[in-house]
């Protein structure tokens, strides 16, 4: 793989592989911690190739974890700490690993944990050694698997090959490049989303700096700035979410990050409002749009904003296809549709995976083999238009939606709702500015009376909710109604719902 050759090949230099807080990594730890890590894995649990679970959040000890996984030949799965227990246990139990790494001590059972100390030990007392490259991750095997929400309720699997991240390193990397030496690039997003893929596959195949920004400094702004002062950031890649709570402040401006290049955005609606801030505030730098969704390795697309643009009255555009990518916008009975005219974005590539984990009924549903080109395809569920070869994103065709750059299906809400001790129906409507979506509204059906006012009742579930959703998941406002109002078909009329928001 070619990030593990990358790796190998810096190794031989001092350049720091990630810098987290006052903990710096260089390369050559990287490679040494990875390859005891893998040896660690090899002698322990020989050929099984079961994925490892990696659960934790921005720990500097992740990465040679991730690297030394793939190395031994085995997938890993990263769970960020913001995804309670029971989704945890939930995606353990579908990957059936052999052995997690725990950060935090969540209990897991059903297989081997190795705590932070364990694995400390473990890294630490390993040779370091080489580990032959005939082992690692290769062709269609699978380097990771994300979850992602899912409309039954329970998380579902995406995987990634090796294949798919080979191709999508070659079409990326002219998008990489940079004038600073070496490169530093933000390592903000979550390894458990797939963003976070171009900080972690490209720009370490580029010898860059990973750059830490966690959860605590994403809290608490003052300190965050404190950290961009001193980051000598080149490369920024995040959702739009994050850049946009930034520029909230003044502070957030080219001086803060004197040589920052390039913006690389992904995941949701890049805004006109965002772009032309940082246009203002960040003159020089360039800002990439880019799209996809995790099904096929990050993105598809991307584009290079421009003032006009950024001017136009049309929305930003999502981009153009990346080298090998085939795009079609088609209809319902999959017939192209002509310029101009939305229908659902199809994607044929090499970075189009496999399918869902151990779900072929979802696989069939979603993912196909494109008889013209003979490779995959993807059927996004994104309603989109392509105009002059640039596509344009205008909305889902489904009930997913992007909170703060989170993926979520409704329908995981809903049904996570009724666990809570005393709602027997939930229907979440997602409450938006035109653009982006602001916060979620739940109404919920009671199974008997509870005497509370609408605030106490909303407070006691969410707190309930916190055992099965992650933060972003738990509708802002819960009201009790009596009834919900049906459409012809017996289904809840979202419609008539919405009136009484
Ligand atoms: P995820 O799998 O979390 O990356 O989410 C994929 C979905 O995010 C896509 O199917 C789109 O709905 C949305 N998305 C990704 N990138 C963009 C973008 N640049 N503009 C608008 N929506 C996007």
């Amino acid at each position: 793989m070619f990030v593990l050759e990358k790796i190998k090949e810096y190794a031989a230099t001092d350049r720091a592989a990630l810098i987290n807080r006052e903990e710096r990594l260089s390369y050559a730890e990287l490679e040494r911690l990875s390859n005891s890590f893998a040896e660690y894995l090899l002698r322990r649990y020989g050929d099984d190739r079961s994925p490892v679970v990696i659960y934790g959040h921005k720990e500097t000890l992740i990465l040679p974890c991730i690297y030394g996984a793939l190395k031994a030949g085995r997938a890993y799965v990263p769970i960020d700490i913001t995804v309670p227990a029971d989704r945890v246990r939930q995606i353990a139990e579908d990957v059936q690993c052999r052995v997690a790494v725990d950060f935090y001590g969540l209990g897991l059972s059903g297989c081997d944990i190795l705590l932070k100390d364990g694995l400390s030990d473990a890294l630490h007392s390993g040779t370091g050694k080489p580990i032959s490259d005939s082992l690692w991750v290769k062709g269609d095997e699978h380097a990771y698997i994300l979850f992602t929400s899912g409309s039954s309720g329970k998380p579902k699997g995406v995987p990634i090959t090796a294949n798919n991240l080979e191709n999508l390193h070659r079409e990326l990397m002219p998008r990489m490049d940079i004038k600073a030496e070496p490169g530093v690039i933000l390592n903000q997003i979550s390894y458990s989303f797939d963003v976070s893929v171009v900080s972690v596959y490209m720009g370490i195949s580029k010898g860059f700096t990973l750059y830490t920004i966690d959860k605590q400094m994403v809290e608490n702004l003052g300190e965050l700035f404190e950290f961009f002062e001193k980051s000598r950031l080149s490369y920024w890649v995040s959702t739009p979410s994050f850049a946009e709570m930034c520029i909230q402040s003044d502070r957030f401006r080219g001086d803060l990050m004197p040589e920052l290049e390039k913006f690389l955005f992904c995941g949701e609606v890049l805004t006109h409002k965002l772009v032309d801030g940082l246009m203002a505030r960040f003159a020089g730098a360039e800002i990439i749009n880019t799209y996809g969704p995790t099904e096929a390795t990050v993105l598809c697309t991307a584009v290079s904003v421009t003032k006009e643009m950024a001017a136009d009255g049309l929305q930003i555009p999502i981009g153009y296809p990346l080298g090998e990518v085939t795009l079609r916008v088609a209809d319902e009975a999959g017939e192209e549709r002509p310029s101009r005219e939305q229908g659902e974005l199809l994607i044929i590539s090499d970075n189009v995976g496999p399918g869902y984990y151990k779900r072929p009924d979802l696989t069939e549903k979603a993912f196909f083999t494109d008889e013209a080109t003979g490779k995959r395809g993807y059927r996004t569920g994104d309603s989109c238009f392509e105009k002059d070869g640039l596509y344009y994103y205008c909305g889902r065709l489904d009930n997913q939606i992007k909170v703060n750059g989170f993926r979520v299906e409704i329908e995981d809400i809903e049904n996570n709702m009724t666990r809570a001790e005393n709602v027997s129906r939930a229907a979440v409507i997602p409450v938006d500015d035109g653009e982006k979506v602001q916060y979620l509204h739940a109404f919920v059906l009671l199974q008997r009376s509870d005497g509370l006012t609408q605030l106490k009742r909303a407070t006691k579930i969410k707190n309930e909710l916190k055992e099965f959703l992650p933060s972003y998941m738990i509708p802002r406002k819960i009201q009790a109604v009596e009834s919900f109002p049906l459409n012809t078909n017996g289904k809840v009329d979202k419609k008539e719902l919405r009136k009484l928001l």
